[in-house]
């Protein structure tokens, strides 16, 4: 343990060493360790200056004498050292010159204690900081850049025995009471205690409690006023300890703050003035560096930036702010309008169920299908015709289902080899162009493998990349991929081309269904089947089992056995005009999915996604969507492509109630097209997908359904006796 304190820094061009000792007695070992580090690290100084609490003054200054060739030895003779104590009034008591021929220390005490306490506060990182993209509101409702957390800077013993140091000239003489504005202020008047306990150990220690700032000015039980006094730990105003005069009656000389940063600082007691002054305070902050302002005239606001909400004593972070998205027809671009025209009503976009990557994944995309389909086919030809080098020697597929797109490309190429991914070597030496084929990617891996691989094997070879649909994140996720694809050393660059693209979350297996099946597998649900609900359940899990089937037309759950697979009616806003016959639920999945997608991405560097999810925001999907999309195909798939958080609505009890209140009419209607997709629902709430307030997941289990089907009435008995004891 270090009970020392120093500080280093030149005055006047005099190195200064300034060793404040922290505790009650002189530990001559630390004492000299801390020396000889700071001669290892900084050289000698020209000057050291000792502090002490008065008793030890004698006892320090004998020591020394008796040490005197051993500091000599350390520090060398042209350094001056001075011994100085305090008082418990923080004020310079005796004084000595225990070596050297210098009269006086080159700065007083007063002067050093500001400059010590700013460099602690920068050494401890005393301001939290914002990043360009979010500000802070802090519990006063004013917005700043960043603001100053006390706790951060209460970090070591010593530095805080030396902060006490520098409060006690602040201290009335008979105080016993101390109010202090955050907790973080106790460990700094515990240590002004045991200071004042060392020159007086009959003094009852001074009783401190916390009245939370603002927030507890008006209601806090302040007593015994005249004998006490009340710290404030940062202010930029000096607005709290008027509050405080006004309101609770302290006279302006009872109220001090421990830091200060602000423009003007006239009539306002303080322990240490962070700002800047070239003389005394180099280290110092400009005064407005942490300046808050109103919301209504914040500028950050005004850009764009993000205010985070502070909350309480420790100004923490409150959970994140939740707002709440109404799903508009304009979110679904006419791109993929048209993009829907030409791959739904094809079985080509198909939900997988499978867990390794050689069964079919979340996102399907029938590759066969895709390739055969007559508008693809055209697109195709033009590319190609375009794009395929006549001279091209090698046509590389990336796997099976890619080859039959490959065989298109060699028709423009007519002596290109086909050539499967693990037959690269084939192509090596080759300096003709060589061709990649890929019917489908997804996070376009297994082409930059390629890529790595061929400018090693064929190093001089122009490289095509050609894709029939690329499954994307985002549109910068794609042009990263594109201009990693292309770089090259050679005259131009490489050839990447995507026929088409569709946003989609990422096929993870941590999806709607997976989660179905664990919960139909469950003991926890089982035990509750009611009966009839034994034939319909088994059925479902024998057929999300059979994970190399995907599914097309059986993604959601009926109400009831036999009754017809959930369909979609005419009007879907996120379609052109379109006759439906085909269309299937997986094309209404992926439709709503790549929306849902594009709303959680941001359209540039420069802008923020509509749907946020980040620590301090948190967008919901209105229970209103429910409403307005109120076919039963689009809300079950709402309900399976929106992440958890999203319909998250256990912390807002309006939107929980709201969110109940439909699901209840919902549910009500079971046997009416308006219920069609009441299991949906209520699996959703099972799944934990919908997350409700605890009194609106009554509302949604409040309905007698005596003749409901029997898988209906099993989500029921499940959310009721599993769900709601959560
Ligand atoms: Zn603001």
């Amino acid at each position: 343990m270090r009970s020392v304190f120093s500080y280093r820094f030149d005055y006047k061009k005099r190195d200064i060493l300034f060793s404040f000792i922290a505790t009650n007695s002189f530990d001559q070992s630390t004492f000299f360790a801390e020396i000889d580090d700071q001669v290892r690290d900084n050289l000698i100084p020209d000057e050291l200056i000792i502090v002490v609490r008065d008793p030890l003054f004698s006892e320090t200054q004998k020591l020394f004498q008796d040490e005197l060739d051993n500091i000599k030895g350390r520090l060398g003779p042209e350094t001056a050292v001075f011994l100085v104590s305090y008082n418990s009034g923080g004020q310079q008591a005796q004084f000595d010159i225990l070596s050297g021929a210098q009269e006086n220390p080159a700065l007083r005490l007063g002067d050093i204690k500001r400059r010590a306490l700013t460099y602690i506060f920068r050494l401890r990182n005393g301001f939290v900081s914002s990043t360009e993209n979010y500000h802070f509101q802090n519990p006063s409702k004013k917005h700043t850049k960043r603001f100053l957390r006390l706790s951060n800077i209460l970090a070591r013993g010593a530095e805080i025995a030396f902060m006490a140091f520098c409060v006690l000239p602040f201290v009335p003489e008979r105080a016993t009471i101390a109010y202090i504005d955050t907790p973080a202020l106790f460990a700094i008047v515990a240590a002004i205690n045991d200071q004042l306990q060392s020159f007086d150990s009959a003094r009852p220690p001074v009783l401190v409690d916390n009245f939370s700032s603002y927030a507890g000015v008006e209601n806090y039980p302040f007593t015994q006023q005249a004998d006490s006094f009340v710290l404030i730990s940062a202010s930029s105003s000096g607005s709290l300890a008027y509050k405080l005069q006004r309101m609770a009656g302290f006279k302006s000389g009872q109220i001090f703050h421990f830091l200060y940063l602000g423009e003007d600082s006239h009539g306002i007691n303080i322990v240490c003035d962070l700002s800047i002054d070239a003389n005394v305070n180099p280290e110092g902050y400009p005064p407005s560096y942490g300046q808050a302002s109103l919301e209504e005239n914040c500028k950050l606001c005004l850009e764009g930036s993000h205010a985070i909400v502070l909350k309480g004593d420790h100004f923490e972070f409150g959970g994140p702010e939740l707002d709440s998205l109404e799903i508009e027809k304009k979110f679904a671009t006419t791109n993929l309008k048209d993009l829907m025209d030409e791959l739904a009503g094809l079985e080509i976009l198909k939900v997988g169920l499978g867990n390794s990557q050689k069964q079919p994944c979340h996102f399907f995309i029938d590759s066969k299908k895709l390739v055969a389909s007559e508008d693809f086919k055209s697109r195709t030809k033009f590319v190609f015709k375009r794009t395929v080098p006549a001279a091209t020697s090698h046509i590389i597929y990336i796997n099976r289902d890619s080859e039959e797109f490959a065989k298109f490309a060699q028709e423009h190429a007519r002596t290109a080899k086909l050539v499967a991914r693990d037959s690269l070597h084939l192509c090596a030496g080759t300096p003709d162009p060589v061709v990649v084929i890929a019917a489908v990617i997804e996070s376009g891996r297994v082409l930059q493998d390629i890529s790595r691989e061929l400018r090693s094997e064929c190093p001089d070879a122009p490289i095509v990349y050609l894709v029939g649909l690329t499954k994307t994140l985002s549109e910068s996720r794609h042009s990263k991929l594109k201009s990693t694809l292309t770089l090259s050393d050679k005259y131009c660059p490489q050839v990447y081309e995507s026929i088409l693209q569709i946003f989609l979350p990422a096929s993870g297996n941590n999806n709607a269904w997976n989660q179905e099946l664990n919960l139909l597998r469950s003991t926890q649900f089982t035990d509750l089947l009611i009966d009839g609900a034994e034939a319909i359940i088994g059925e479902r899990r024998e057929r999300l089992e059979q994970v190399s089937k995907p599914l097309l037309d059986e993604l959601f759950l009926s109400n009831s056995h036999g009754s017809a697979p959930l369909k979609i009616q005419p009007g879907f806003a996120f379609w052109n005009k379109h006759f439906l016959e085909g269309r299937s639920q997986a094309d209404v999945y992926f439709t709503v999915a790549s929306v849902f997608q594009k709303l959680r991405t941001p359209a540039d560097k420069q802008s923020e996604p509509i749907i946020k999810k980040n620590a301090f925001q948190q967008t919901l999907l209105h229970p209103n969507n429910f409403g307005r999309f109120n076919d039963g195909v689009i809300q079950a798939s709402m309900l399976r492509c929106a992440l958890p958080a999203e319909l998250n609505f256990a912390s807002s009890e309006d939107l929980s109630s709201e969110m109940a209140r439909i699901i209840r009419r919902i549910v009500e209607n079971w046997n009416k097209p308006r219920g069609e997709a009441a299991c949906e629902f209520l699996l959703a709430i099972a799944l934990g997908r919908i997350r409700l307030h605890k009194n609106s997941l009554n509302d949604v289990i409040g309905s007698v359904l005596v003749n409901a089907p029997p898988l209906l009435r099993t989500l029921m008995l499940y959310i009721d006796e599993v769900v709601k004891k959560e």
